[in-house]
């Protein structure tokens, strides 16, 4: 499997070597500018869009002034063609005509030029008129009216028509009052209209005061610098004229400046928005004329107006940032992740390279050890029981080639029909459900949940039968989800015909031990000097009366059957057994707890051991009877069979071991020898017969008067020995004494009393059995000499 590096298509163009971080703050830097750009190209065009709304605006606003000046002055003219055509004209027919035109005008007015004399003429008129108050006035220092001085000429105001409520001012002569009567000449030298400076008029409300008169002279052919017949005047505030009928201040997006040029050194404002004007360049300066007079006309832009055209470019700015922040943080991110995505791909890569290598290496292994597990077969199934792998070993103990096998045949045709239908039918008993035949073989043997493997009969290529062992275990993915099957199978016909075979001779061995009296056994002495019993027939436990189970297990068991008096001699012999290697063979005592004290023997052949250590095999029978048999015929032949009392032959036997003993340790020994007196008279008169009993009661007068340390014998015929151990040659004489006064003073029936003559030697340092014997016989022989029935005492 190639592992193909993984590159992610996104981020493609940026390197991925490049730190994060720099990417960011490029992004952010990049934004940044991109932003700075656009804002200022927006705030380019949203400030000639703003220029352009302004002079829009603007231009719409000075037409509309310029407009409303032109009416003024329209209507002026019209009133004064009025005058012009008319001739006369009365009260009545100048308010008539008057009323109308007051639009954005405070007060239309006439008044005529007087001479001085004709003053009178004129009050008087008015005073007929019914204006009972008229003259003609003048304004005083203080500013209030009063009856005019006397002058050339008047320009009386006569007939008014005005908005204002407060009483009209007729009678007040425009030619007393220096910047009036300056218009009013201006007038006249133009021959036409002339505006006033800025006035406070009188006769018109505060709010209104200050205001201008728009003044044309009438008359028939006015010519300039002609007098005039009078004139006709509009009053003008500059407030009504520009305010009226435009935007409430408030909410104008205009703020306007009207100022008056008339005086050259200060500019007087004549009207002013009250709304603020706007911190901004934008600005727009016009002259407007009015009559022969020019205004100024200032405009900016109300606050209302920045307002209403509000800027976009801190919300651009605010959104340009945001967004390239934005970016740069995700840049940031998809940056740094695609780092880590690409070094833990870089990991993994290395990881999976590294399992890859170790999961071919296993493979190989597995490979290797399948196909070298010639006398195994290992067969793999899926699921179904499909086989999908076959080794060289199944192939080589089952006949069929992997080709033949793989993917075609099922681990139940491997089987023999009738074993796994009676295995099924088993295991549907025992699980309560019917568990089918293809899966017989692979349901668990062990009733503990382990796995175990289980004998079967297996069908070869050629159709011949195959005993197995196999083991079926299903096998797990990593997942823990059951995926196949595993079965691992042995040939073991070999082993089954041996088993037979050892079965056979186990049973031959049982039979035949159990025909021979005795045990037969294996036992080993092993390096370290450790006993252990290998094999132990049936017959053993009548020896030892244990189990030959115990014996396996234990083998120093058997030293506690052994006689205490016979156990060291018992280790000690198979010990030299085992260090010579020669046959072992012993006979000694066992202590039983049923049937008691018996004697036993064995015998075994040792063999070394090829790593240290003796196996003998061996045989272990009974011997009890046999040693009875034995100590029978052994006291038979130390036994006068006359008398019961021990032979010449025991006597020799005794002599030499005492005298080994006080040779050895000194101490005392002695003998005393008796010979019955004159027996061969006993014979003649009474008979051989007689004679023998004669024999028998000497030996049961004698044996009656001995100790048990005493050996008592027959030394042949009608001579007797007694040996006595630890005596010494007086209490010898003394006992000797005692025998001779026995025998003599017991008659014997029929015969009478008998007598015998006695003698007596004690060993002596040095001296021989054979010196000894000869100063007893040499004793019996003086006590003969001496007459007989009489104790010879031992010579010095
Ligand atoms: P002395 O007083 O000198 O010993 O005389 P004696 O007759 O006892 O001695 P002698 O040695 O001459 O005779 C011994 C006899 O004992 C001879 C023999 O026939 C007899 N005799 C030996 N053995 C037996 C035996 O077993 N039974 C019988 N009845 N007689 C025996
Ligand atoms: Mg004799
Ligand atoms: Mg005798």
């Amino acid at each position: 499997m190639s592992l193909h590096v993984v590159r992610p298509k996104i981020l493609g163009f940026i390197s991925e070597h490049v730190s994060a971080w720099l990417v960011a703050l490029l992004v952010l830097l990049v934004g940044g500018t991109l932003t700075g750009l656009l804002a200022w190209s927006t705030q380019n065009l949203f400030q000639h869009q703003l220029r352009q709304r302004f002079q829009l605006l603007a231009s719409e606003r000075y037409s509309r002034i310029q407009e409303r000046f032109e009416d003024q002055e329209q209507r002026l003219d019209g009133l004064r063609r009025f005058y012009s055509n008319s001739g006369e004209v009365s009260r009545e027919e100048f308010d008539g005509y008057a009323k109308p035109l007051l639009h954005r005008t405070q007060a239309y007015s006439w008044a005529p030029r007087i001479s001085r004399a004709g003053r009178a003429a004129l009050e008087q008129a008015a005073h007929e008129e019914g204006l009972s108050e008229f003259s003609v006035l003048e304004l005083d220092a203080s500013g209030r009216l009063q009856i005019a001085a006397e002058r050339d000429e008047y320009a009386p105001v006569l007939y008014t028509q005005t908005q204002s409520r407060l009483p009209t001012p007729l009678g007040f002569d425009l030619l007393g009052q220096p910047q009036r009567r300056a218009t009013l000449e201006r007038a006249d030298a133009l021959g036409g209209m002339a505006v006033s400076e800025p006035l406070y008029l009188v006769g018109i409300e505060p709010t209104y005061a200050r205001a201008i008169l728009l003044v044309a002279p009438v008359g028939h052919s006015l010519q300039p610098g002609a007098v005039p017949e009078g004139y006709v005047m509009a009053v003008i505030s500059m407030r009504q004229l520009l305010a009226d009928g435009l935007p409430e201040e408030s909410h104008d997006f205009l703020s306007v400046r009207l100022l008056d040029l008339s005086t050259a050194d200060q500019h007087e404002v004549l009207y002013e928005s009250s709304n603020t004007p706007a911190v901004s360049e934008l600005s727009s300066t016009q002259l407007i004329r009015l009559a022969d007079h020019s205004y100024q006309v200032e405009m900016r832009p109300s606050v209302g107006f920045i307002k209403a055209n509000p800027s976009s470019l801190s919300s651009l700015v605010a959104l340009g940032g945001m967004l390239s922040l934005l970016l740069s943080a995700l840049l940031y991110v998809l940056v740094s992740q695609r780092h880590r995505a690409l070094k833990m791909v870089e990991q993994r890569t290395q990881e999976l390279r590294a399992r890859e290598q170790e999961l071919r290496g296993t493979h190989g292994q597995l490979r290797g050890v399948l196909d070298a597990a010639t006398q195994v077969a290992i067969i793999a199934t899926d699921l179904r029981g499909v086989i999908t792998t076959f080794n060289a070993g199944a192939e080589h103990m089952l006949g069929y080639t992997s080709a033949e096998v793989v993917g075609c045949m099922t681990l139940e045709n491997l089987h023999l029909p009738r074993e796994l239908l009676a295995r099924s039918t088993e295991l549907s008993a025992r699980y309560g459900k019917s568990i089918p035949t293809c899966q017989a073989m692979l349901v668990e043997g062990g009733e503990k949940g382990g796995h175990e493997a289980r004998e079967w009969t297996l069908v070869r290529s050629d159709g011949s039968y195959l005993a197995g062992n196999m083991l079926a275990t299903p096998v797990l993915d990593e997942q823990g989800l059951w995926v196949g099957h595993l079965a691992i199978c042995i040939d073991i016909t070999e082993r089954k015909r041996v088993h037979e075979a050892l079965a056979a001779r186990d049973l031959l061995l049982k039979k035949l031990s159990a025909h021979v009296p005795g045990g037969i056994y294996q036992f080993k002495m092993e390096f370290d000097g450790r006993f252990s019993v290998i094999y132990a027939s049936d017959g053993i436990r009548e020896i030892y009366e244990l189990e030959p189970d115990v014996l396996l297990l234990n083998a120093e068991a058997i030293f506690t059957r052994i006689h205490p008096q016979d156990t060291t001699r018992v280790r000690a012999s198979i010990r030299a057994s085992a260090d010579t290697l020669s046959p072992w063979r012993e006979e000694y005592r066992v202590q039983l707890p049923i049937r008691g004290l018996r004697w036993v023997r064995g015998e075994a052949t040792p063999e070394e051991l090829p790593g240290g250590g003796v196996l003998w095999h061996g045989y272990i029978s009974d011997i009890s009877d046999l040693k009875r048999v034995e100590e029978e015929l052994r006291a038979l032949s130390v036994t006068d069979s006359l008398t019961g009392i021990h032979n010449r032959r025991y006597f020799q036997e005794r002599l030499i071991t005492e005298m080994a003993r006080v040779e050895r340790g000194g101490g005392e020994l002695s003998v005393i020898m008796l010979d019955v007196d004159h027996f061969k008279r006993i014979n003649d008169q009474h008979g051989h017969a007689v004679g023998d009993r004669v024999l028998q009661a000497v030996c049961e007068r004698i044996g009656h008067r001995l100790r048990r340390t005493d050996v008592f014998c027959r030394l042949g015929g009608e001579e007797f020995m007694v040996l006595c151990p630890d005596i010494n040659s007086e209490h010898a004489h003394v006992l000797a004494l005692q025998l001779w006064q026995a025998l003599r003073s017991s008659p014997i029936d029929g015969v009478g009393t008998v007598t015998a003559s006695f003698g007596i030697a004690s060993w002596r340092a040095g001296e021989g059995a054979d010196a000894l014997l000869l100063r007893a016989d040499s004793g019996v022989y003086a006590a003969k000499q001496a007459g007989r029935d009489r104790v010879e005492a031992e010579m010095s």
